[in-house]
């Protein structure tokens, strides 16, 4: 197709506002949970925040090579980072605790490819559940392997919980990106997770705790790189009667329309 030609189909299908749409990198996992078939896996609450949010998802599975994570990445305005298998203790110095879940290595290498090449470009990246645990993994930083055994006074995390419940609170930073997204400091979230963050990394700020002093939420330093983390699943929330998930993604949203 010529060049006028791919203008001109360009300006037939999309009004100026559609063109000015932002497209996100959704990290998503390959598993074998359907018959032994190996099948790109993500949950669909992800891309329905982000199309509520205005954004347009592009599934990124676990990839081989770091040039093709670094074209995407190129591709795209910003990254999601999501849910799901624990982080490779290797990656962060540590022998596996017996506690450890399933890990995902192609996944874990995608990923940290993905969290380096958006630091290079300075895009902004929302990292939920495993998404800061592997984001403080990629910039130097160390995870609990399993908080029931290593934190004995932790509360509970509920890993098997229901998904859409809130259990347990959190305590935000009031000067922070996450307080000003969600327009609290003190809320009530649906946590589901067995690992955190244990020692963050040199770039990362801390900006929630649960009671038990479990780090809940982090953002980076830097003001040219917008980076926000949160280790429950505001995209479980869509229908919540409160509005404090759907602003996690709204913030996001805003931040990529200045870019
Ligand atoms: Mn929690």
């Amino acid at each position: 197709m010529s060049s006028a030609v791919a203008e001109t189909f360009r300006e037939s299908r999309h009004t100026p506002a559609e063109r000015a749409q932002r497209t996100v990198a959704v990290s998503a996992t390959a598993d074998t949970r359907l018959g032994g078939v190996h099948r790109v896996r993500l949950n669909t609450a992800y891309v329905t925040s982000l199309e509520n949010a205005g954004l347009v998802p592009i599934v990124v599975p676990p990839l081989r090579s770091s040039v093709a994570v670094r074209a995407i990445m190129e591709a795209v305005d910003g990254l999601l980072l999501t849910g799901g298998e624990d982080v490779d203790p290797k990656l962060y110095g540590q022998s596996p605790h017996e506690k450890l879940g399933p890990v995902n290595r192609t996944r874990d290498d995608t990923e940290i490819a993905l969290v380096h090449a958006a630091r290079a470009l300075r895009k902004p990246i929302l990292a939920i559940c495993r998404g800061p645990q592997l984001l403080n993994v990629a910039l130097g930083g160390t995870l609990i392997q399993d908080i029931p055994a290593c934190v004995p006074d932790a509360l509970p995390h509920n890993p098997e919980a229901e998904r859409g419940v809130r259990t347990h609170e959190v305590s935000i930073e009031p000067d922070s990106r996450v307080a000003n997204a969600i327009g609290a400091t003190n809320v009530q979230v649906n946590s589901l997770h067995h690992q955190s963050v244990l020692e963050p990394a040199a770039e990362l700020r801390v900006t929630a705790r649960a009671p038990d002093g479990i780090i809940e939420a982090l953002e980076t330093r830097d003001e040219d790189w917008w980076v926000m983390a949160v280790q429950w699943h505001p995209e479980e929330m869509n229908d919540s009667p409160e509005p404090w998930d759907r602003g996690l993604f709204r913030a996001f949203a805003d931040q990529l329309a200045r870019g």
